[in-house]
């Protein structure tokens, strides 16, 4: 074994994860006379949380008539349905308490004239079932919501005596010979110490993993580390083959154009300089929602018509509009291509790529938060001691698509009901079981095996060939024969984990070796997303197949599972979705009728 020495803590809750999720989660735990610790690789507000600024979903009807069954309807709609009905039910019922929450918690939101919560419209977001205009359901705390939010849950974590261990990295669950998870051990990385956390639950509220691909909208730090660690347990990742992309992020740095610039006139230009938009969606053009853009700028780089040396991305312009406009109207837009791509956007094109913003796919739980370890006979089998929420999670409540601002609420609604159902299965006054000393050991064996790795890899070059292959073989354009080719592309990076090259062998502040950990965690979910992909032989929401191009619910309406044997093995399984609600018609939920599979048109 490899010899380190440790510090031991006994919690009856560790939370991973300091992010929307992971700080509601934490909060709701504490506030109940748990005691929390919740850990975090970057300082909390860090987190990539802090960057979502269009605001959080709620039927609040502060703007106008609307209905938790409205907001229902959209989400399952907006999941092509593939979404839990009873999670989906829970997420609309929910959603307006934990708003109000936030706004006692001390969320400043910005406010209607009335002094009521104001809400905006966004895409995907209808009353009476579709059927009737688009409605403001989207609360926001001006264009900072994020931001807002986790400063208020931080200080309300700390306030409610939650314990942070900031700057550690998770790096491996502490499971026993049940599969109970007993604890995880961590790594301080300021000075190099090493902790083993042992708690009667563990919340894994790790994030996405969009750095899994070349281009991604979300911070460097989403490595989806709590995928790689239930890989590692043994158990699966669900619904990974659908990756939610936008089209405009800055190329290189993934940094994210919104939609406005296009909504302001912008258009999108091939090598050739034809704007060709014209020709895919002649109505709609550059305002084809946000799919099809993707969709038809990766035909164009893939046809050798991308711009730049490599020929592998697109040009946006907004170059033609009067400076006054960009000045008033994308004052963000302007700042952030000059810093992000050194573009003065009222001379030239910004350099764009359709660009990974929100993983649908994760850690499969049921609607309290609880992961599941699926067997034929019970796919709704609990794994027990262990929790996943947030963009970790897949409850599952977007389904093959996410709407936008279904994000934020999923957080402070699943983060709540974890902490909820913590406090009536974990006991608050017993002694804390010890992780098993073989789990500590094995975790240290694979941590010092990496920390010693001599392979011939580095591991940027090999993490810059894993986005690679992902960017251009599981992205937006899929085709039995991309997905083929990416599957066997991917087994083959995968494998090359056991050559990967770490120089710097010191435990203090070594980026080095923990970039390699992240790696070793993006690693399986990059591949579970790919062979998922593969599999899947239709078209349903993100995951829009060439070859297949209409949703078959006869055969497809199925959550896909991803098990993994070594680094570059994996299972394929499948789980039914659930399709009752919680409540029906006459206990005053929802009429089955009107949530009925259909064409998913707007
Ligand atoms: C640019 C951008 C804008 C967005 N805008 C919106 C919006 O307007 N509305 C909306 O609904 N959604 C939006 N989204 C999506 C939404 O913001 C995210 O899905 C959500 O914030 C994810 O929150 P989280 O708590 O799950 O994870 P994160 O906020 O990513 O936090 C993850 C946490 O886990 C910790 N962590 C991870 N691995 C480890 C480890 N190994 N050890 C210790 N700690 C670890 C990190 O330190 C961090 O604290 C946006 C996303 C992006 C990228």
């Amino acid at each position: 074994m490899a010899a380190y020495e440790y510090e031991t803590h006994d919690y009856d809750v560790v939370v991973v994860g300091a992010g929307g999720a992971g700080l509601r989660a934490t909060l709701g735990m504490a506030e109940q006379g748990l005691r929390t610790a919740c850990i975090s690789k970057v300082f909390p507000t860090r987190s990539h949380t802090v960057a979502a600024q269009g605001g959080i979903a709620a039927s609040l009807s502060n703007m106008g008539p609307d209905h938790w069954q409205w907001h229902m309807y959209d989400t399952v709609k907006g999941s092509d349905w593939l979404g839990d009905t009873d999670a989906m039910e829970y997420l609309a019922r929910e959603a307006p308490k934990a708003v109000y929450e936030l706004e006692h918690y001390g969320v400043p939101f910005s406010r209607t004239e009335e002094g009521r919560i104001y809400q905006r419209p966004f895409g995907g977001h209808t009353t009476e079932f579709g059927e009737g205009p688009p409605v403001q359901r989207t609360c926001a705390a001006a264009d900072r919501t994020g931001h807002a939010i986790l400063h208020t849950l931080y200080g309300q974590s700390l306030k409610n005596n939650a314990e942070f261990y900031i700057e550690y990295f998770a790096i491996d669950l502490l499971m026993d010979e049940n599969g109970q998870c007993r604890g995880v051990l961590c790594w301080q990385l300021d000075t190099g110490e090493m902790h083993v956390f042992n708690a009667k639950m563990v919340v894994l509220a790790t994030g996405g993993y969009g750095r899994a691909y070349f281009s991604a909208t979300s911070a460097h730090t989403c490595t989806g580390d709590g995928g790689g660690m239930i890989a590692r347990a043994g158990l699966p990742l669900q619904d990974m083959e659908f990756v939610q992309f936008h089209p405009t992020g800055i190329y290189g740095s993934g940094c994210l154009i919104t939609e406005g610039a296009r909504g302001e006139g912008g258009y999108l230009t091939n090598s050739e300089g034809e704007r060709f938009m014209e020709r895919y969606a002649p109505t709609y053009k550059d305002l084809a929602s946000r799919d099809v853009v993707s969709r038809c700028m990766t035909m164009e780089i893939r046809e050798g018509r991308g711009v730049g040396e490599g020929k592998d991305h697109i040009h946006l312009h907004l170059n033609h509009l009067p400076p006054e406009t960009l000045a008033e109207r994308l004052p963000g837009i302007s700042e952030s291509a000059r810093i992000f791509a050194g573009v003065d956007l009222t001379k030239e094109p910004i350099p764009v790529l359709p660009t990974v913003h929100y993983n649908m796919g994760g850690i499969p739980t049921n609607y309290w938060g609880e992961v599941l370890s699926p067997t034929e006979d019970d796919p709704d089998r609990l794994a027990p001691g262990l929790m996943a929420v947030g963009e970790a999670g897949c409850a599952s409540v977007h389904g093959a698509n996410r709407l936008g601002s279904n994000s934020l609420i999923d957080l402070v609604v699943f983060g709540r009901a974890a902490a909820i159902r913590a406090g009536q299965v974990v006991e608050a006054d017993s002694s804390v079981p010890q992780a098993p000393q073989a789990a500590i050991e094995a975790a240290f064996d694979r941590f010092d095996g990496i920390r010693n790795a001599n392979g011939a890899v580095p591991t940027a070059d090999l993490r810059l060939e894993m986005q690679r292959t992902m960017q251009a073989d599981a992205a937006v354009f899929r085709t039995d024969k991309t997905l083929a080719e990416g599957v066997q592309k991917m087994q083959g990076v995968a494998s090359k984990m056991a050559d990967v090259k770490v120089t710097d062998r010191s435990l203090v502040w070594n980026s080095d070796l923990m970039e390699t950990l992240e790696l070793t965690n993006l690693m399986p979910n990059a591949l579970a997303t790919v062979i998922s992909a593969e599999a899947r032989k239709e078209s349903r929401g993100a995951h829009a197949h060439e070859d297949y191009p209409d949703r078959d619910d006869k055969n497809w309406r199925r959550h896909s599972l991803t098990w993994f044997d070594s680094d570059d093995k994996a299972t394929l399984g499948f789980r039914p979705v659930h399709l009752d609600p919680l409540t029906t018609e006459g206990e005053g939920g929802i009429d089955l009728k009107k949530i009925a599979p259909k064409a998913r048109v707007y």
